[in-house]
């Protein structure tokens, strides 16, 4: 195929066809537009305890290293998680948070216009936009209409083309987990050619129960995806992690930037790993507030899907404020929620959990709100 550009600001077709980022709604945008002096944003999965002290203390203090260049390939940072996971050091890579690994599993593993991915729908943003990017066509099938996982379905549209099969264990916006004696046998019924990627950036929420990790020696075809930015606090800090199978991780190194992952961000995820007491603290906070909100929401006869995560999907019950009136009217009352239309789910809303007090200010609004009509 030719394709002559005629023009200097002509681009790649995958380019010309790509919407912006639309960046979720900022505390300071809100506070502004209605003249609120609190706001409260539960709408990005982000830690409600912030950032560790310990985690804090040790940024401020390597602050003075930033002139330097991190050493290429954070080999600090590889052997603290190899030890940690108890994994081969040659099997884990890192990223820029886990979307860098996303992205470079499409141009590694990919071909444009011949090969193709597939994942459950509604999933995660970045696999369609990615696979988009790198030129690879998306295939999805629905989840099941209680968002559980059908393996089966999946299965039906892998073909020997298929590289890349992506699922996320807990799922988002869901919550749901999926079984993962069914993630293997679904990995164990792959062709030869497809590597499946478990999206874990929950995972610690669930319990050690739902992780693919300890399965992986048995399903060698499958890779785990982890990240700093949830249990650990790090989201601005843009830190992922994966464990692949050797020979792929190698790849992803060579193919890297070879400073993604800044020194003050590896710096802080050793010491977030080091700091049990914060990370079992936040497991412990989300899974007593998780039922909390749940209960609350279901006693306001909200329909509630059981999250194994740190947010909850809901949708308010029939006759009253639809997602849309729940969404703006917490906007009204300080409290920024997600919205899924986006995601193709436009009666529902999404909800992670804050602080006690930011979730009492949420149930409270809600209840409000319902009440209104
Ligand atoms: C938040 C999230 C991640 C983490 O992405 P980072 O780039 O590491 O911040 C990965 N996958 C899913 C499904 C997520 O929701």
């Amino acid at each position: 195929m030719t394709l002559r550009f005629r023009s200097f600001t002509d681009v790649r077709p995958e380019v010309a066809s790509f919407e912006s980022y639309e960046p979720g709604l900022s505390i300071a945008e809100i506070a502004e537009r209605y003249g609120l002096e609190k706001v409260v944003k539960l709408a990005s999965n982000e830690n409600p305890f912030g950032v560790s002290p310990k985690v804090l203390k040790v940024i401020r203090d390597k602050a003075g290293e930033a002139f330097r260049y991190p050493q290429a390939g954070n080999p600090r940072l590889v052997k603290a998680l190899a030890s940690f996971y108890k994994v081969d050091a040659s099997r884990i890579f890192l990223g820029n948070g886990s979307d860098e690994v996303i992205d470079l599993l499409f141009r590694v593993r990919a071909v444009p216009g011949v090969h193709n991915a597939v994942a459950f729908k509604p999933c995660f943003g970045l696999y369609p936009t990615q696979a988009k990017m790198a030129g690879v066509e998306f295939r999805q099938v629905p989840l099941n209409p209680d968002f559980t996982f059908d393996f089966d379905k999946l299965l039906d549209v892998v073909d020997e083309d298929t590289t890349l099969a992506f699922v996320t264990s807990p799922d988002n916006p869901s919550g749901r987990a999926a079984d993962p004696e069914d993630i293997a046998r679904f990995a164990d019924a792959l062709p030869p050619a497809c590597l499946l990627v478990v999206d874990e950036a929950y995972t610690e929420f669930a319990g050690a129960q739902c992780s693919m990790l300890p399965l992986l020696d048995k399903h060698p075809n499958t890779a785990v995806m982890r990240t700093f930015s949830k249990v650990y606090g790090l989201a601005g800090m843009r830190i992922g992690y994966s464990v692949l199978p050797p020979a792929l991780a190698d790849y992803l190194w060579r193919v890297r930037l070879p400073f993604s992952l800044n020194i003050l961000a590896e710096e802080a995820a050793l010491a977030a790993l080091e700091d049990v007491d914060f990370r079992d603290r936040t497991i412990r906070h989300v899974q007593a507030e998780r039922k909390r909100i749940t209960e609350g929401l279901q006693a306001m006869g909200c329909e509630v899907v059981p999250s194994m995560s740190n947010f909850m999907m809901f949708r308010p019950p029939n006759g009253g404020p639809g997602a849309r009136e729940m969404h703006s009217g917490l906007l009204l009352r300080g409290v920024i929620i997600r919205a899924l239309r986006s995601y193709g789910l436009p009666e529902w809303l999404r909800v992670n959990v804050g602080t006690t007090e930011e979730n009492d200010l949420f149930l409270q609004c809600v209840r409000q709100i319902l009440e209104e009509k």
